[in-house]
């Protein structure tokens, strides 16, 4: 449930309900919204006595949470959140801009990853995608250069300003990627890793949180909420395509997720066409989809030389690709009264 405090209720008011919220067995927490502030009551509230609360000084209703989850959920938000993915830089997901994250798929070389992040900097991207430990289905194929790929990272973030997104895929992991880089992507594979989304939401670096390729859109949002009830409300929602029956591409991309999750929830979605397609001659066309679906950011796979990439080149743009395909959703941006 939550708590809607009346327009002006005081200090005091609001902590003698959290208070109360916490005599009931259920954890607080607290928007402060421009006109007035509502508690959310987290936990199984079920069998708790709504109407206690509501008699309340300073409080003027208590309205129940039909969402099994919460906080993802737009009942206890309604005001869209923006993500800034680094302290200090301008590079924002959620806001009226939408926010461009690109590189290559893994982090391949020093030499390789600077002039990829130079590239798509100079194109507009506000931040640096490139995976130091990779989920791969064959144990053979290449698992990404770990620590020295994480350095690689920040060596690039140190010469262009871009914020660092990097994939974490175990929570022995955690401490490590969080010393480099700016945002924590919870990989498809490890959307309902349940340990490793309480070991992120434990952390207070904002989280890109991937699709799970056969989660529902319910249990993409249960898995947001189990890193948000453990505190870092930082989470971005990211469609990078389900498994289908389809074949002519790696996994279908179901854009439609884009305003459905706007509709139920109030955090920002970043749409991935490379994952969700995986055929570079795609990534342009669904893009400019995604954007025009209303997408609060892109997450894309940029590779200098994709036929020798040592991982996903099919679906890697080059970029000058990625500079044409910037422009050309710019245009679409403002068609939809948004920016890049
Ligand atoms: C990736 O971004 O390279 C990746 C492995 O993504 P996903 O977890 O969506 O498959
Ligand atoms: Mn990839």
């Amino acid at each position: 449930m939550i708590v809607v405090m009346k327009p002006g209720s005081t200090q005091q008011q609001i902590e003698h309900v959290i208070k109360l919220v916490r005599e009931m067995g259920l954890k607080d927490h607290v928007i402060v919204g421009t006109e007035r502030t509502v508690v959310a009551c987290i936990g199984n509230d079920r069998f708790k006595d709504k109407s206690v609360m509501e008699t309340v000084d300073g409080v003027e209703k208590v309205v129940p949470i039909l969402a099994p989850y919460k906080m993802a959920s737009r009942e206890v938000k309604k005001e869209r959140s923006i993500i800034p993915l680094r302290a200090g830089s301008t590079g924002t997901v959620g806001g009226k801009r939408v926010g461009v994250i690109a590189g290559p798929c893994s982090v391949e070389s020093k030499q390789q990853t600077l002039e990829i992040a130079h590239a798509v900097k100079e194109a507009g991207a506000i931040a640096l995608r490139g995976g130091a430990f990779k989920p791969r289905t064959n144990p053979y194929s290449f698992q990404g250069l770990a620590e020295e790929g994480l350095k690689i990272l920040a060596r690039a973030r140190e010469e262009t300003g871009l914020a660092v997104v990097t994939e974490v895929m175990s929570i022995d992991q955690v401490q490590l990627v969080c010393e480099y880089s700016d945002v924590l992507q919870v990989g498809a594979r490890n959307m309902q890793n349940f340990n490793l989304l309480n070991a992120v939401g434990a952390q207070s670096k904002p989280v890109l949180l991937k699709r799970g390729m056969s989660a529902t859109l319910e249990e993409f949002l249960l898995a947001a909420e189990y890193i948000m009830s453990r505190g870092n409300t930082q989470v971005m929602l990211c469609e990078r395509g389900i498994r289908t029956y389809e074949e002519y591409v790696r996994n279908t991309l179901a854009l439609a997720a884009v305003p459905e999750l706007h509709r139920v929830s109030h955090l920002p979605v970043v749409v991935d066409p490379s994952q969700g397609t995986g055929k570079s001659y795609l990534v342009d066309s669904m893009c400019r989809a995604a954007v025009a679906a209303g997408c609060d950011g892109l997450i894309i796979e940029v590779h200098n030389d994709p036929e020798h990439a040592m991982t996903d080149g099919a679906q890697s743009i080059t970029p000058k690709q990625f500079a044409e395909m910037m422009s050309s959703i710019r245009r679409i941006a403002q068609a939809v009264d948004r920016e890049v």
